[in-house]
């Protein structure tokens, strides 16, 4: 079945294909690097397609002003930011509400895997700014922060691994660039730690039908476990670059 949207797009056409060509299972190209900053505890760039966050983390640190601490476990404060050239019309500088409101989910979406008890009366800072936008920032920013929170040391029960997923019709698709996220007829993200099974973000726009939900959590946690492969190699490729330097 063709989907077309009303500019035009050909979204899905008759061979099942995407607007970018990919078949409704395939990934964009992904790339991560991490350790790119230098006074950075904790660092990483992942790139999904035209998608591109970098993520920084500063701390365990003292917690100024010290009425904000926790007398029992470290504080987790996120910033997710677009660059004003992250989009095609110029976004306004100032934080949005959107930013905020992603600053609000990633930090939850990370937090269940921070040991933060080990660090009482402290603050972790991470730092998330979106270079450029193509749909997925949010997931992109939870991958990228995850490996700069290991990158840093911090303790965790696991790697934090995000996806989106979808549908166009009733077709579910993997990983939704820009226009699949506006015309689509559904937008899934899901983030979730491999290494104990816990979903720690599920968010949906749109509609689904119990057999597609279902599909699609399926497909969601295969692809899952794939991006948590490549998480592990990318910080086992600074590691064991350190090693042989
Ligand atoms: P996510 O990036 O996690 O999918 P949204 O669903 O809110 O989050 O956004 C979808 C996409 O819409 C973004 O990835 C980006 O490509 C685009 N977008 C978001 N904010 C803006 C903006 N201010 N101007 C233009 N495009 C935007």
């Amino acid at each position: 079945m063709t989907i077309v949207t009303k500019d035009n797009i050909i979204l899905l056409n008759e061979k099942g294909r995407r607007s970018d060509g990919r078949k409704w299972n395939e990934l964009r190209p992904i790339s991560m690097v991490v350790g790119v900053l230098e006074r950075a505890d904790g660092s990483a760039i992942v790139e999904t397609g035209g998608t591109k966050v970098l993520a920084a983390v500063y701390g365990p640190k003292e917690m100024y002003p010290k009425h904000l601490a926790m007398p029992d476990r470290a504080i987790l404060r996120v910033a997710y930011r677009m660059t004003s050239f992250s989009v095609e019309e110029r976004k306004k500088p100032h934080p949005s509400r959107r930013e905020i409101e992603l600053s609000k989910v990633i930090k939850e979406a990370l937090e269940p895997a921070v040991i933060l008890e080990e660090f009482p009366r402290t603050v972790i800072d991470v730092y998330i700014l979106v270079l450029q936008a193509d749909g997925g920032t949010r997931v992109a920013s939870i991958n990228a922060a995850s490996l700069a929170l290991a990158d840093a040391g911090i303790p965790m029960k696991g790697l934090v691994t995000a996806i989106a997923v979808g549908r166009l019709g009733n077709q579910v698709i993997v990983d939704l660039n820009d226009v699949e996220d506006k015309y689509g007829n559904a937008d899934m993200p899901i983030a979730y730690i491999p290494s104990t099974g816990e979903i720690t973000l599920f968010q949906m726009d749109g509609t689904m039908s119990p057999d597609l939900f279902d599909k699609c959590l399926e497909v969601a946690i295969e692809t899952l476990n794939k991006i948590h492969e490549m998480q592990k190699e990318a910080l086992k490729r600074k590691y064991l670059k350190n090693k042989k330097d």
